[in-house]
C-alpha cells in the first residue's frame, strides 16, 4: 500500500501542491469510455416555485414572487463565474481545467464556507452577489467552456437551481455538449430530485461533511445531514455505479465523495471514511481534503480558527489506508489558503 508522498513527481503540480492519487489508479485506468450516457430528452418536470420544496430544507418559500428561503435566492438564475478551474482532483481537470460554473446562494450555509462571498452566508447581504442569467445563457456558457477545452462542465452548488439546470443541460446536449457533466454538491439533497438528473449527470462530486448530527446542526444548521446526504449519495451511486476513466485517467462517469477534514474532528472524519468504504468499497473514489481555511467569520471560534495540522491529516490518511481504501485522492501541503478561491466577478457568463 502506498503512502502519501510516495507518488511520482509529475502527479504533483509544481506550483499548486494539490491532489494526488491515494493509490495507483492514475497509472492504468481500468475502464475505457466508449459511449456517454444516453442523452436524456424527456419533458422537463415543472417545479412549484410558489412553494419551494426543492431541497431538504422544505422552506415553502414563494420564490416566484421574489421571496427567498434558506438558500437566499429567488426564482431567477444567479451565477458568479464560469471558467476553467485547475484546483480539482486530477481526474477532473484534463489538460486545461474543469469547466466550473459557480452558482450563487447555497442551501447549506456552513459557518466556515470558503465561498461565503457568493453563498449568501455573509450577514447583511440582501441577495448573494452574481449575475442574473437565463437558462439559454447558461446553456451557452456550457458550450463556451467546451470550446475552451474544459475537461467537463462542473456545476458548483447547483441544488437550488435544479429547475433551471435541467433545461439548460438538455438544450446544451442537443446543441453539441459532449463532455461529461459533474454535479458538485454538499449532498444536502433530496434523492427524489436527484432522480430527475438520471442520464444527464456523468460524474457526481458530493461532499460528505459530517457524521455527527451535533456538528451538522452547529456548523451548518442542517438537521439530519448524515442520513439525508448518505441517501443522496446512494442515489448517485445507483446512477453511476462504477468509475469509468478514459485512457488519460480522466473520469467520464462515476462518483467521487469529498470529505473536508476539520480541525479537532478526527473521530467524525474516521466515521465518515469507514462508512463510505464499508458501504461502497472501490465503487467510488474518496477524496480527503486538508484545505480547510479559517474564514473571517470563524476567526474566534475555539476549534475552527486554525488550519488542520499535518499530524491530524496524516493520521486520517493512515486510517484510510488501513481500511483498505485504494480509489482515493489526498492533498499535499500548502492547500489551506484563500488564494485558491476564484474571483467571483461574473466572468464567463
Ligand atoms: S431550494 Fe432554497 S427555498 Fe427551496 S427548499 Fe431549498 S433552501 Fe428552501
Amino acid at each position: 500500500m502506498c503512502r502519501k508522498g510516495a507518488w511520482p513527481e509529475p502527479l504533483i503540480p509544481a506550483v499548486w501542491r494539490g491532489f494526488i492519487y491515494l493509490a495507483g489508479a492514475s497509472a492504468e485506468p481500468s475502464w475505457i469510455l466508449e459511449t456517454y450516457q444516453t442523452i436524456k430528452m424527456t419533458p422537463t418536470p415543472t417545479f412549484d416555485l410558489t412553494n419551494c420544496m426543492l431541497c431538504p430544507r422544505n422552506c415553502g418559500a414563494n420564490r416566484a414572487a421574489g421571496h427567498v428561503g434558506y438558500c437566499r435566492v429567488p426564482a431567477q438564475l444567479i451565477a458568479a463565474r464560469a471558467g476553467l478551474l485547475q484546483y480539482e482532483e486530477p481526474c477532473l481537470i484534463g489538460s486545461k481545467g474543469s469547466g466550473a460554473v459557480f452558482f450563487s446562494g447555497c442551501n447549506m450555509g456552513c459557518i466556515f464556507c470558503q465561498n461565503h462571498e457568493i453563498s449568501g452566508t455573509d450577514p447583511g447581504a440582501a441577495l448573494p452577489p452574481g449575475k442574473e442569467i437565463t437558462t439559454q445563457e447558461l446553456s451557452q456558457a456550457f458550450l463556451r467552456l467546451q470550446e475552451q477545452g474544459a475537461a467537463n462542465i462542473n456545476l458548483v452548488t447547483p441544488t437550488h437551481y435544479l429547475h433551471q439546470i435541467l433545461p439548460a443541460l438538455e438544450t446544451a446536449r442537443r446543441d453539441g455538449l459532449s463532455i461529461p457533466v459533474v454535479y458538485n454538491t454538499s449532498a444536502y439533497e433530496k434523492a427524489s430530485m436527484l432522480r430527475l438528473l438520471d442520464g444527464l449527470i456523468d460524474v457526481y462530486l458530493p461532499d460528505l461533511k459530517y457524521y455527527s448530527e451535533a456538528l451538522a446542526v452547529e456548523y451548518s444548521r442542517a438537521p439530519h445531514y448524515f442520513e439525508t446526504a448518505s441517501a443522496a449519495i446512494a442515489e448517485m451511486v445507483r446512477q453511476c455505479p462504477e468509475p469509468v476513466l478514459d485512457a488519460d485517467g480522466q473520469m467520464k462517469r462515476g462518483v467521487i465523495v469529498r470529505h473536508l477534514a476539520l480541525p479537532g474532528q478526527a473521530e467524525d472524519s474516521r466515521r465518515i471514511l469507514r462508512y463510505l468504504y464499508e458501504v461502497y468499497g472501490d465503487q467510488i473514489y474518496i477524496s480527503i481534503l486538508n484545505q480547510y481555511t479559517p474564514m473571517p467569520a470563524v476567526k474566534k471560534h475555539p476549534l475552527l480558527s486554525r488550519t488542520l495540522t499535518e499530524e491530524e491529516y496524516d493520521q486520517l490518511v493512515d486510517y484510510a489506508l488501513a481500511l483498505g481504501v485504494e480509489n482515493g485522492f489526498i492533498q499535499e501541503g500548502g492547500t489551506a489558503s484563500e488564494s485558491f478561491i476564484p474571483v467571483f466577478d461574473g466572468s464567463g457568463l
